[in-house]
């Protein structure tokens, strides 16, 4: 065990000690995709004890140009990303623990899923589930590292749980956004995902081995494009419920909310936080992705083999099914959470 981490506790930062500290430590990854599969694949390498990789989704074509940990047999035999995740993984690193687990992490199980872990590592692509752990990561004292990526831009910050400055700090409400932004429509170059996956994986190093000074508090920004490099100062907003430890996504004040509708196989999704939307921009930015049709009052897309119907309300309709996670994932994917 000592060669196979060699070149890491030759570094000072780490050394023998940072090494066993490592060893000892759990991590939760929450989000499998790009930033999930660089983060997974660096701390399974570094000898972190024990890894958690959590995500709802199976793979597909368009994953493997930027989630690493994932080829062509993994979508030929149909793997959710959390078990092909886990069976790459446990090839790369025998001497660990490493679980894949097929969920979307949501109020009503995120303590269960994060119960005893050291870390929490954000590898998603929606807003909403951030909110959420930024909640339980301070209700239960537990650092987190917020990551995010999209077209050539990218952005990191690490939450030390009344500490530092918290995620809700930063975006205080997300009420009123309308419509956000998606890789699914906005598109993405594999560096910024890669850039920011690795900075977070250098900020969970540091915490886990205890390296206090060395923590980034800043809210760093990139543009792989531009080559462009930004650190900004946050203080924690006095106003903050979370940070008053109000937890108001935990407690599911905001949200998406699913239901099934009897009888009609049709599942209805409802968004506390849009409280308008303007179809026209949201067929403006459907129409590469999906087939639209729209009139003011209602605006209807098919993508994935799905068939939605979306209302200026931020309401929406997915037809011929039942499954509320599906319902929920397509609105996060193609709505924007
Ligand atoms: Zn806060």
């Amino acid at each position: 065990m000592i060669d196979r981490y060699s070149r890491q506790t030759l570094f000072p930062g780490i050394g023998e000690e940072g090494q066993k500290k490592l060893g000892n430590s759990s991590v939760v990854i929450i989000g499998c995709g790009a930033l999930g599969t660089i983060i997974a694949t660096s701390l399974v390498r570094a000898g972190v004890g024990k890894v958690r990789i959590i995500d709802r989704d199976f793979i597909e074509y368009h994953n493997l140009q930027r989630q690493v940990l994932f080829d062509e047999e993994d979508i030929k035999a149909e793997l959710p990303k959390a078990i092909a995740a886990e069976r790459h993984l446990k090839k790369v690193n025998s001497s660990i623990e490493i679980e894949g687990v097929v969920a979307d992490v949501n109020y009503t199980n995120i303590e269960r899923l994060v119960a005893g872990a050291d870390l929490i590592l954000d590898g998603l692509d929606n807003l909403e589930t951030r909110f959420l752990i930024n909640d339980v990561a301070l209700k239960h004292g537990i650092p987190w590292i917020y990551g995010g990526a999209i077209s050539s831009q990218g952005m990191t910050m690490t939450v030390l749980p009344h500490e530092t400055a918290c995620f809700r700090c930063v975006s205080p409400s997300p009420t009123g956004r309308g419509l956000a932004l998606t890789c699914d429509t906005a598109g993405v170059i594999s560096p910024a995902p890669f850039i920011i996956g690795s900075l977070q994986t250098a900020e969970a190093m540091k915490i886990l081995v205890g390296a206090e000074r060395e923590i980034n508090r800043d809210l760093v920004m990139i543009n792989v494009w531009e080559g462009s490099f930004h650190r900004i100062k946050i203080s924690p907003r006095p106003d903050c419920p979370a940070c008053q430890s109000r937890y108001e996504f935990l407690e599911a004040k905001f949200g998406i909310k699913t239901t099934a509708l009897c009888g009609q196989n049709a599942v209805q999704v409802l968004n506390a936080k849009v409280g308008k939307l303007s179809l026209d921009e949201l067929a403006a930015r459907l129409k590469p992705v999906a087939d639209v049709s729209y009139n003011e009052f209602m605006l209807r897309f098919v993508a994935d083999n799905h068939e939605m119907f979306v209302f200026p309300d931020g309401r929406a309709i997915l037809r011929n099914t039942t499954d509320e996670s599906l319902a929920r994932g397509l609105y996060a994917k193609y709505i924007g959470a």
